[in-house]
């Protein structure tokens, strides 16, 4: 492996700056050339290919975002388009490829590697919804941001008895919204993994109120639905106020926290590693601390878990 390209794609999140910033490094570290793409597959189809050398990657470990843009691409999920990346990279004397993204970004860089050019996969989404890491870079950040809006939000709270619904971001997954429940001190998570009967909820908020609560907070994800919808609900069913907190694309900025820059740092180098060692089709993760490396099929057809002891935990925090 002489060459190699480095992208981002999907959704952004707090930490691909450091992930982009380890794959130059530790590839320039081992006289390894390093390309990056600008937006992700629209810009590998579209040639927007250049050089990086060390001073590329100066002064963005601590920027949220991504230096290299993302972007989506329809095109790029025809073979035409995977074609034409591939001819691109060919031309570049590219010869492997790390893809910083999600789920669907993995798809793409498994349909590159089913046509002969290898890739590796580096988990970046702020949801934490990919099997085989406990943890995607960008994760700790969003979380970070939700904790500081909920205790904002309980700081206002104490002035009004009134129930806050506060939403986040997360996909189909629950992960942000249990662990930012469980470390905001929320009376309620509600996530698309676990169902908890309506009436259970409202029942909590009751018995809270009689027995002199001045608030509750709630943490919805957004996979469940619309936290406004719910709202309705709880008013109609309980007669409580309640005020909604959609937290949306500020869950997304940031700088990258402590933990999302070793992390990044971590799988960033550990996929140039992969490269060099000639494997491809793999993703990277983390898993007790120490990384690991799976195929990208597996991955994509296996399911990510919630922590049902946290799950179970936060319930019994806030009877
Ligand atoms: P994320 O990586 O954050 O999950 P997307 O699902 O939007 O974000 O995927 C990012 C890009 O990856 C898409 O715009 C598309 O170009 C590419 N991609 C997604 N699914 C496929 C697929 N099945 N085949 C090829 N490329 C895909």
């Amino acid at each position: 492996m002489k060459r190699i390209g480095v992208l981002t794609s999907g959704g952004d999140s707090p930490g691909m700056n450091p992930a982009i910033r380890a794959v130059v490094r530790k590839a320039i570290y081992h006289n390894v050339e390093v390309f990056g793409v600008r937006y992700g597959y629209q810009g590998l189809m579209d040639g927007n290919i250049f050089q990086m050398d060390l001073g590329s990657v100066g002064d963005i470990i601590h920027r949220g975002g991504t230096m290299l843009f993302s972007a989506r691409s329809e095109e790029f999920k025809t073979d035409e388009g995977q074609e034409k990346a591939i001819e691109q990279m060919k031309k570049h004397g590219i010869d492997g490829l790390i893809v910083i993204g999600g789920d669907g970004s993995f798809r793409g860089a498994q349909k590159l590697t089913e046509k002969g050019f290898p890739c590796i996969g580096v988990p970046g989404t702020i949801d934490n919804d990919i099997a085989g890491t406990d943890f995607t870079i960008g994760f700790d950040t969003a979380l970070n941001t939700v904790i500081e809006a909920i205790d904002r939000v309980r700081d206002t709270a104490t002035s009004h008895e009134r129930t806050y619904i506060i939403e986040t971001m997360g996909r189909n997954a629950g992960d942000l919204a249990l662990w930012a429940g469980l470390s905001g001190g929320a009376e309620s998570i509600i996530i698309p993994e676990k169902e908890e009967p309506f009436t259970d909820i409202c029942d909590r908020l009751v018995r809270g109120h009689q027995r002199g609560k001045k608030h509750s907070i709630i943490v919805l994800a957004e996979g469940v639905g619309s936290a406004f919808d719910f709202g309705d609900r709880i008013t109609k069913e309980t007669g409580l106020e309640t005020r909604v907190t959609v937290l949306g694309y500020i869950q997304r900025g940031g700088s990258p926290t402590a933990q999302d820059r070793v992390l990044a740092s971590r799988l960033g180098a550990k996929a140039v590693e992969l490269l060099i060692e000639g494997k491809e089709g793999r993703m990277v993760g983390i898993q007790n601390n120490h990384l690991v490396d799976y195929d990208i099929n597996e991955i994509l057809s296996a399911k990510h878990h919630i922590n049902l002891d946290m799950y179970n935990l936060s319930k019994q925090l806030s009877i």
